[in-house]
Order: structure tokens, then C-alpha cells, then sequence
């Protein structure tokens, strides 16, 4: 993520097989295996530790395999061993402690030939365990004499303890770039750019922060001076990665409130409070309130609305996103929602149009298996305008599509879709048929998957959160077990209570990778053995899965939730949303293939109703730490924030949907999980700076402006310039 520094820009952009020590050959190498092209991409190829020079690991202190380390000692015997493709060299290297084997598999001529018996060597790599002793498999060797002469004192004139170790690939290293070759490079590069490094930061930041200096910290990153030195080196660069991409979501943020036009909705109307006074059957609880408040405000200020509004599972989010789009209706607006599968658009549709029973509203159905006359029909309704609120799936995003006046779309579970999906909303309305000026429809994106708030800072930095923290009153937490797949019996014991006292139940199998037909067997093995369990007819079982006709799932959906059927088998189609208040089991299989997000999301299937609810995560008997883990977290709570705060620290940003667009595993030192002060620190700060200079004018702020004219957040970003 870090892609900008003003050091003297002739120097540092200089290509790479320039430096010392490099070439065409090893520059190429870089550049494919590395991505490094030129001084600037080496000099933030930063190591990933490093080794204390001074520290030598005695052969019989040889410990764990994970670690580099070096030893120093004398090469006792060397000898090629087998033919084909086991051919090996096997050296015998000793210090006074023991003997260890060193194992080279390529380039055994060369490096038999450059190893001498009874000469003092340094080897330094990770040693591997084989049978019961290690050995190191082509560690790096380099005689004792060159090893003192070429790490003892780096040539600017500060003592270098510590050697740093950098990742290298199978490649890099038959080119001769090991770790310690790339170290060499590295030495070479920060002495000429020495003196060419220019600070980026401000100096009031780095004042106030105690910040090292830009120039200061890439030298000790790879070259520290003392562990107190490198622990500031990358506090520095850590600031400055998360502070810039703060920057530029606030950046982007305020473009859109002061820049971006929206439709302003200056009044509530008949249809809301028609609603609100005879249609709505509960009260809303005071999240639901707050946020409602909080879009009203977006919606009826001149700006654009962008909000993310996260709520758990049957926080009851349907609710606040219809009684948005009865305000945009108020105002004369069309409105879209938009789900993620046709089961969850179906229901949103049944849904609304019988809670808003009675009521002048047109609301219409739009997915791909609607076509033909129903579909043309709903097309020239909706670019007429009578359409009031349109409910779908991607489908409502063809271009074939076109409204009258969209006001507000609102994009359920947005997790499922793409960033690209959410801005081809935002095109949607280009053109105004009834001649009103046209801006971007305000957009509500609506999530269950709740996101950790570092988290939300960072990959929806640019979007204003709501949230609501709050479920409807009388809900009871599901209560959690866990059983292996011996319980089985007693499982369906618990099956046929449930079902005598009139309950419902989910079957749910895992959707493992895209192998579709081995999951279906699963699926169907599974769906055979509850049918002989459960048999006609005194039982129905429904089954719903991807490869089914639309149709077919929506018949079956629809005998689920009419109480028809007391069992479902399913994949993870039914893992968003639907909603099934009888519903009162939920039974995963090989629980331990599910993430604990989706984990969360299947489990919210249950608990809908005023019974007591139960979720049964059913694993196979030995599990692995990590999956055992999960389970007992699902076990231990039903809080959606908390569960996303483990899985975030359990598997990193990248199992969280949603941060791969967000450049958060582009990071290059940053860890939005371990570096959880410093995420809020730069966010406070960047909000601070744009709050009180939005077009960065300040004089005091012209290297952040520098810095974003290079690389502009927002397309006509210049026009600040
Ligand atoms: P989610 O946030 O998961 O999308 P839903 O919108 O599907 O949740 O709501 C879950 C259930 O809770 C629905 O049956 C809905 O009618 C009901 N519900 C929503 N708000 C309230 C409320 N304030 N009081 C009682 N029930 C509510
Ligand atoms: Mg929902």
C-alpha cells in the first residue's frame, strides 16, 4: 500500500539493474518473482525479521525448526550421495557441541567444489527436522572471513548487529538472490539513496507523534541499529501507510458531502406516517429509531447519502430500509432493493407487499427467471414511473433497466456483491425522463456480516456507518451445541421432539469449493437418510439447492415456510436472510468447513420465533485446534461483533469479505488487528486535518496535498489542484 515517497524523485525511481551489485539478469529476476522494479520498491521491501549477528546457535542447542539461525563451525566431510533425481550432497558440518548434516539438492558440482574440508564456515537458514535430529536443506554458507568482512560495519558508518532476512522465492535463490544476496543489495541501495530520502509527513505530524524521520526509518528497517531503534523505524512506517489511506478516505468522503449533488427529500409523508400509524405491527426498538433518524438526515441534506448499515441477524434491517424508501416514495421518488439470491428476493417481496397492505405503493418483482411479457411489462412500468419500488436481484443492474426518477437503492447483505455492483447503482440514473435534474440516488448498503470497527474504519472508510446494536424485544439467544458425528441417534431424537411439538428444522451441508457435484452427493446422502428417518407420510422433507430451477426452490422454499414441511436439507443457498419464524433447529453438518461468519449467519436462520431456538454444529470426531476454536466460540456467543472480532484476529482481514477491494491486504507493515491504536490515532487525525482544511491548502499541509495530486482519490480530484 505504501506507493509514494518524495525522496529526490531521479534517484529513487531509478530502475533497479542500475544498482550496484544488481544487473539485467537480477533485475528481471526481481521484477517477476518480487515485484520490485526500482530503488523505491527495494528500498519498502522490507524483511520480515531479523537475526542478531552476534548470536551463534550451538549445534547441540538446535531447537525448533521454525526459525533462522546461524552457526558457526568447520566443514568435516562432504559426499554426493544416490543417482537421478534423489542425487544429493550431504556435508558434514561440526562445532565443538555436535555434528549436523547440511543437504543440497542443486548446484552440487558448484557448491562442492567452493566448500572446503577443515575450513570455518558460517551457515545461516532454517533448520528442518529430520527423523529425530536437524538438519539445514541448502542453508546459506559463507566463510568466515567474508561473513566478518561484509556485515561488521555498514559503510555510512554506523555498526550494523543485526542481519536482515527477506523473503525470497525458489527462483530468486537459483539466481543467486538468497536472503543474504538480497541483503548485500539492500546495503548497497541504502548508501547511494542516503541523503536522497525526503520526509513525506508534515512536521507538525511528525512532531507531535515523535515520529523517526522518513530517511531514518527505511535505514533501520533493514538495518537496525537496536531493537528500540527498529521498534520506532516501524512505528514510523506503520503511521504513515494507515495515515495516508485514512487520508484518502476522508478525502473521498468529503468530496462527497460537498461536491456531490443528491436529490434533497425534504419531507415525510402520508405514506410513511400512514404506515408508521396503521400498518406497522411492533414498535420499533431505538436502534431501528436512531438509524432511521440518522438516513433521514443523509437523505435530506444536499448531499449524496453512501451509508453502510450493519445490524445482526433479525436486528430487523427489512424494516428500516422500507421505511427509508416510504420517505424517497413521499418524495416522489422510485426505489430499488436488491438481494443477493432470488429465494431472499422473493421473500423481501412477499414481505413488503403484505406489510404494506392496504396502501397505494406499487411494488414489483424483477429477476432472471422473470421474462418474456411479465419482464417488458415491468421494464416500461418502471422507466414510466409507477413503478414505486422495484425488489431483485443483479438483474435490476442490466443496463436494459432504466427508472424515471430513482431516489434510494438499497443493496441487502451488500457483502455479496462488489464494489463495481454498488457504483453501477450509482450510474443508474444518468438520464431523467421527466426532464428534473438527475444526481446519484442515495445508496443504503445493508450488511449482517458485522465488521469489526477497525475494520469498518478501514475497508468502509469512505462510507458512513450505522449501526444497529439492538434485536427486537423477547428474542432468546440460541443455545449452541456441539456433537460429533457418533450422536447421531440422539440428534434424531431431539429431531422428532422438536417436530411433535410443531417446530421446525434446517439440514445444512457445506458448499466446499466448486466441486458442485460432490457437495450434491453429500447433500442427497444426507436427504436419503433423513428421509428413511422421517418418512411419508407422516413427515415432509424439503430440499433446496443451487442447481435447482428457481422455480423448483421457490415451490419447496415456499412448502418450508408454510409449515408444510417440517424439514429442510439445504446448502448455504439458505444462508441470507429467509426468514422462518417456526423454524426452531438449526443443524449444521461438518460445522468445521464453515467460517465462523457464515457459521453466525446460519445460525440466525433460528431464532426468529417465540420459541427457544437451538443450533447443533455437528463435526467429525478429531478436529484441528483452529476449527475446534471456532466451534467453541460459536458455542460461548451469539454476539455477531464479538464473533467478528475472533474470526478477524483467528484468520487475518483477508477471510473477511469485503477487504479484498479495500487495499487492507495491500498493507505492507500495517495489521489492522495487531495495530488497532494507531488504525484510530491516523483515522482521528485524518479526519481532523480534512474536517479543517478539506482541499489541503494549508501551507502546513502541502506535502499531503503533494501527495495527492500524484495519486488522486477521487476522478476530478485535480479540480482542487
Ligand atoms: P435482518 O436484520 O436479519 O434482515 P429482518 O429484517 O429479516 O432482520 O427482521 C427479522 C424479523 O424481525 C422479521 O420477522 C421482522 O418482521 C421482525 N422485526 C423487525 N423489527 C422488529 C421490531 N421492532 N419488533 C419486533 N419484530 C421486529
Ligand atoms: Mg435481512
Amino acid at each position: 500500500m505504501i506507493r509514494y515517497t518524495f525522496m529526490d524523485e531521479n534517484v529513487i525511481y531509478t530502475n533497479l539493474k542500475f544498482l550496484k551489485g544488481v544487473g539485467d539478469k537480477k533485475a528481471t529476476i526481481l521484477s517477476k518473482e518480487a515485484g520490485i522494479n526500482t530503488y523505491h520498491d527495494l528500498l519498502y521491501y522490507f524483511p520480515f525479521r531479523y537475526v542478531d549477528k552476534s548470536e551463534f546457535v550451538k549445534i547441540k542447542d538446535i531447537r525448533s525448526d521454525e526459525v533462522f539461525i546461524q552457526v558457526r563451525g568447520k566443514i568435516t566431510d562432504k559426499e554426493t550421495v544416490s543417482s537421478g533425481k534423489s542425487k544429493r550432497l550431504i556435508v558434514g558440518f561440526s562445532d565443538e557441541t555436535g555434528r549436523i548434516e547440511l543437504v543440497f539438492f542443486a548446484g552440487l558440482k558448484w557448491i562442492y567444489d567452493k566448500l572446503n574440508i577443515g575450513q570455518n564456515y558460517i551457515i545461516f537458514g532454517k533448520p528442518s527436522r529430520f527423523h529425530d535430529t536437524f538438519n539445514f536443506v541448502h542453508p546459506e554458507v559463507e566463510s568466515e572471513s567474508s561473513y566478518t568482512a561484509s556485515l561488521s560495519v555498514s559503510e555510512n558508518g554506523t555498526t550494523c548487529k543485526y542481519i536482515p532476512v527477506y523473503s525470497t522465492t525458489e527462483k530468486m535463490k537459483n539466481m543467486f538472490l538468497n536472503t543474504k544476496a538480497v541483503a548485500k543489495i539492500t546495503r548497497n541501495l541504502i548508501n547511494e539513496c542516503y541523503g536522497h530520502i525526503k520526509e513525506t509527513l508534515p512536521e507538525y505530524i511528525v512532531k507531535h507523534y515523535g515520529l523517526m524521520s522518513l530517511q531514518n526509518a527505511l535505514i533501520n528497517i533493514h538495518y537496525p541499529e537496536s531493537p528500540e531503534i527498529l521498534t520506532k523505524a516501524r512505528y514510523r512506517l506503520k503511521f504513515e501507510e494507515l495515515f495516508f489511506m485514512q487520508l484518502e478516505h476522508q478525502l473521498q468522503k468529503s468530496y462527497r458531502t460537498n461536491k456531490s449533488e443528491g436529490f434533497i427529500f425534504s419531507h415525510v409523508g402520508e405514506n410513511f406516517n400512514n404506515f408508521y400509524h396503521n400498518n406497522l405491527k411492533f414498535t420499533l426498538t431505538n436502534a431501528q429509531k436512531r438509524v432511521i433518524r440518522e438516513i433521514r438526515n443523509d437523505m435530506r441534506s444536499t448531499h449524496q447519502m453512501n451509508r453502510l448499515l450493519q445490524g445482526d441477524v433479525g436486528s430487523g434491517k427489512t424494516l428500516v430500509a422500507l421505511m427509508c424508501m416510504l420517505i424517497a416514495i413521499d418524495n416522489g421518488y422510485q426505489t430499488a432493493l436488491i438481494a443477493p439470491t432470488e429465494i431472499l428476493a422473493t421473500q423481501h417481496y412477499n414481505s413488503i407487499v403484505s406489510m404494506l397492505k392496504g396502501m397505494n405503493i406499487n411494488v414489483a418483482l424483477l429477476m432472471g427467471s422473470i421474462k418474456g411479457k411479465a419482464r417488458k411489462n415491468i421494464l416500461s412500468n418502471l422507466e414510466e414511473g409507477t413503478i414505486n419500488i422495484i425488489i431483485g436481484t443483479h438483474a435490476i443492474l442490466e443496463d436494459t433497466v432504466k427508472f424515471s426518477k430513482l431516489g434510494l437503492a438499497v443493496i441487502d447483505e451488500q457483502h455479496r456483491f462488489g464494489v463495481e455492483q454498488r457504483s453501477k447503482m450509482w450510474q443508474k440514473n444518468s438520464v431523467a425522463t421527466d426532464g428534473t435534474k438527475m444526481c446519484y440516488p442515495h445508496i443504503l448498503v445493508m450488511t449482517a456480516t458485522p465488521i469489526p470497527r477497525t475494520l469498518a474504519m478501514t475497508v468502509y472508510g469512505d462510507l458512513d456507518v450505522s449501526i444497529i446494536d439492538e434485536l427486537p424485544p423477547g428474542r432468546k439467544p440460541v443455545s449452541t451445541l456441539h456433537l460429533t458425528d457418533a450422536y447421531i441417534l440422539k440428534l434424531y431424537d431431539f429431531m422428532h421432539k422438536q417436530i411433535e411439538s410443531g417446530r421446525q428444522i434446517y439440514i445444512v451441508y457445506p458448499l466446499i469449493n466448486e466441486s458442485e457435484k460432490l457437495d450434491l452427493k453429500d447433500l442427497m446422502d444426507g436427504y436419503d437418510s433423513i428421509t428413511r428417518e422421517f418418512p411419508l407420510p407422516k413427515y415432509q422433507v424439503s430440499i433446496v439447492h443451487g442447481q435447482m430451477k428457481a422455480e423448483s426452490k421457490e415451490y419447496e422454499m415456499d412448502r418450508f415456510k408454510r409449515g408444510i414441511t417440517n424439514i429442510m436439507v439445504a446448502t448455504t443457498v439458505i444462508e441470507v436472510g429467509v426468514d422462518v419464524p417456526n423454524a426452531t433447529v438449526m443443524i449444521i453438518q461438518n460445522a468445521e468447513r464453515f467460517g465462523l461468519s457464515q457459521l453466525h449467519q446460519l445460525r440466525g436462520r433460528v431464532g426468529r420465533g417465540a420459541n427457544q431456538s437451538y443450533c447443533i454444529l455437528m463435526t467429525k470426531d478429531n478436529l484441528s485446534a483452529d476449527s475446534k476454536k471456532r466451534i467453541d466460540i460459536m458455542c460461548s456467543t451469539c454476539d455477531g461483533f464479538i464473533l467478528a472480532q475472533e474470526d478477524l484476529a483467528l484468520r487475518g482481514p483477508g477471510s473477511i469479505q469485503g477487504t479484498q477491494q479495500s487495499g487492507v491486504l495491500e498493507l505492507k507493515i500495517a495489521d489492522i488487528v495487531k495495530d488497532e491504536p494507531l488504525v484510530r490515532t491516523t483515522r482521528d487525525l485524518a479526519e481532523f486535518i480534512i474536517d479543517k482544511d478539506p482541499e489541503l491548502s494549508d501551507k502546513n499541509n502541502s506535502l499531503l496535498r503533494k501527495y495527492f495530486l500524484k495519486h488522486p482519490v477521487v476522478s476530478d480530484y485535480s479540480k482542487i489542484s
